[in-house]
């Protein structure tokens, strides 16, 4: 007979509080909001695949948790008495990807997700065990590559849009490059799928997707809020970086209707940033996709309705309300709006940017940026504090780090506790008065062409990956002159709206020339682009927005 799944492997230890055992009393708690059912070996309690499931803690027996339950049968984790079920999924409410199934009889105390989320809303201890161990346990499931599988070429950019929107949405997968792992080709032959379809997605438990877009990957696997938006709400909030994401927990924490849209993951470019060093309250820094995470989570638990991928394409004022078109063909209504969509990082204008654009060119540093180029030489351009936090994260995996400046002043832009990190023996090389002339390579760079800000001077660098921290543009393309901008396409707020733009009075502090649309973080001129400066703006944008709803 076979043996239950997870014989014979041990209980993971609680690291960081992923693992917790609740007590007696907590676990009473738990039972007046649910059920206990004795349960068999072999019970499915939640299966890879499903919509919705529950919340379980065990109280006698054994749970095992199983990746791509029935095929490959991969044991992620075994769950003994007192330890609860359950993962991130759970409290964002997208589906389940791996399957609960028991190996030792006993009985568990079942609690609906909806009721679960109440608990986390309601319950402060328990709120604080679960919410860490979800958050916990995600991160170790993104380490461990474990999930939906993508199956691709690294060459391919649509390859490389799929990793990158799971990733920033933290959603755990399992690369196979087509080029190297021999599993992507049996998978894709099992399937019936030609190379040519690719890159492919084998969602878990669910359907084979041949290059889906990021709005048919999202909705495969429950990713985002779901069903049809409210008719009218009190707050919409545009872009869901650390400004939107501030403004929407504000708002639903204080009792507005709030609906917050973002095109590409919640987190925005702070959840692109490898380490946070100088954000309040973390002194041993914090990883950009973590505090992302944590705030969407967190607005989520206050009511926010967060809406991913969805991407505002156009403005219109209505009958005393702002409607806004959305990329899915939506239309979301709104008392008032808080523009928060931030900026893009600007490209370097190179002959042959394009081509290496795929596969060696990067305008972020993260945890998946550093693992594709590990021992490789790197370059990097740019002068600033993201530039700065780049070199020194890179630095620790790759073979040679650059660092190219314009100026002679490493100091002129970047903090100094960053210079003095570089400055102090790091294995980052600064290059001052120094640009890129030229990308050299076949398919993939080989070496950068570099020339002497002064004199014009060539030499050749070598670098396997080019990552590029040079400023950035406003993302205001899709609002237009609906409200007065800068000459750089920045919004103007409160008294740098000019008087003869100013529609219906003079606007508040954070407001632009439209009463009641407001604009907070990156996108808003003269603003100060640091995540403790977007949070403060989007945190403040709600009272004002109170305020304007009084007058309305
Ligand atoms: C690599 C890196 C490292 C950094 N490190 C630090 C640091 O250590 N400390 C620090 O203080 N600052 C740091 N910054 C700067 C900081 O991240 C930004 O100042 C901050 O993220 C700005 O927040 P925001 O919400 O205004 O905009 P963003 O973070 O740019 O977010 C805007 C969001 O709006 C979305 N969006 C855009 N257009 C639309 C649309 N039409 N419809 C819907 N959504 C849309 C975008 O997808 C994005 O998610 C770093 C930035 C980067 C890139």
């Amino acid at each position: 007979m076979d043996e239950p799944l997870g014989t014979g492997v041990d209980e993971p230890q609680d690291r960081n509080g992923a693992f917790p055992r609740l007590t007696d009393e907590q676990r009473a708690r738990l039972r007046m909001r649910g059920s206990l059912e004795r349960v068999q070996t072999g019970d499915i309690l939640f299966r890879a695949g499903d919509e919705t499931f529950d919340f379980f803690v065990v109280e006698e027996g054994a749970v095992t948790i199983v990746d791509d339950f029935g095929s490959a049968n991969r044991v992620i984790a075994v769950h003994g008495a007192k330890r609860f079920l359950g993962e991130l999924n759970l409290l964002r409410g997208d589906r389940a990807y791996l399957t609960g199934v028991v190996r030792d009889p006993g009985v568990v105390t079942r609690v609906s997700a909806a009721e679960i989320r109440r608990v986390v809303a309601e319950d402060e201890e328990l709120s604080n065990i679960i919410v860490r161990a979800v958050l916990e346990r995600r991160s170790i499931l993104i380490g461990l590559g474990t999930g939906h599988r993508v199956i691709g070429s690294r060459f391919s950019p649509d390859s490389r849009r799929l990793r990158e929107f799971l990733a920033r949405n933290r959603v755990p997968y399992h690369w196979l490059d087509l080029e190297e792992d021999p599993e992507a080709d049996e998978l894709l032959r099992t399937a019936g799928i030609g190379p040519h379809e690719t890159p492919v997605v084998l969602v878990s438990g669910g359907k084979t997707l041949r290059n889906p877009t990021n709005a048919a990957l999202a909705h495969e696997i429950g990713l985002g809020a779901r069903g049809a938006p409210p008719a009218m709400c009190d707050l919409i909030v545009v872009g869901g970086g650390p400004a939107g994401l501030a403004a929407a927990l504000y708002g639903a924490s204080e009792g507005l209707d709030t609906q917050a849209v973002e095109s590409i993951a919640f987190g925005g470019q702070a959840g692109t940033s490898s380490r946070i060093e100088n954000y309040l309250g973390f002194p041993a820094g914090i990883s950009g996709s973590e505090l992302a995470g944590r705030a969407e989570l967190q607005a989520a638990k206050f009511g926010a309705r967060l809406v991913v991928p969805a991407e505002a394409t156009a403005i219109a004022a209505e009958d005393g309300h702002y409607a806004i078109a959305l990329s899915n063909g939506d239309v979301v209504r709104g008392r008032t709006v808080i523009v928060a969509t931030g900026a893009r990082y600007r490209r370097l204008d190179l002959p042959g940017l394009e081509r290496f654009e795929s596969d060696s060119v990067y305008y972020a540093a993260t945890q998946a940026e550093a693992q594709r180029c590990f021992g490789d030489p790197v370059v990097i351009v740019g002068g600033g504090n993201s530039a700065g936090q780049a070199a020194m994260f890179l630095s620790r995996s790759s073979a040679s780090c650059s660092l190219l400046i314009r100026g002679g002043d490493l100091g002129k832009s970047m903090s100094r506790y960053l210079v003095d990190e570089i400055e102090r023996g790091s294995a980052v090389d600064v290059q001052a008065f120094t640009q890129v002339a030229e990308l050299v390579g076949g398919d993939a760079l080989e070496a950068i062409v570099v020339a002497d800000a002064r004199t014009g001077e060539q030499r050749t660098l070598p670098a396997k990956a080019l990552f590029v921290f040079i400023g950035a543009s406003p993302h205001t393309d899709w609002i237009g002159d609906f409200v007065t901008r800068d000459e750089d396409g920045f919004l103007l707020t409160g008294a740098d709206v000019p008087a003869e733009f100013a529609d219906g009075g003079r606007p508040f502090f954070l407001e632009t020339s439209r009463p009641g649309i407001f604009a907070v973080g990156d996108v808003r001129s003269t603003s100060i682009k640091r995540v403790a400066s977007a949070v403060g703006e989007g945190s403040m944008a709600v009272r004002l927005v109170h305020q304007r709803l009084a007058t309305l």
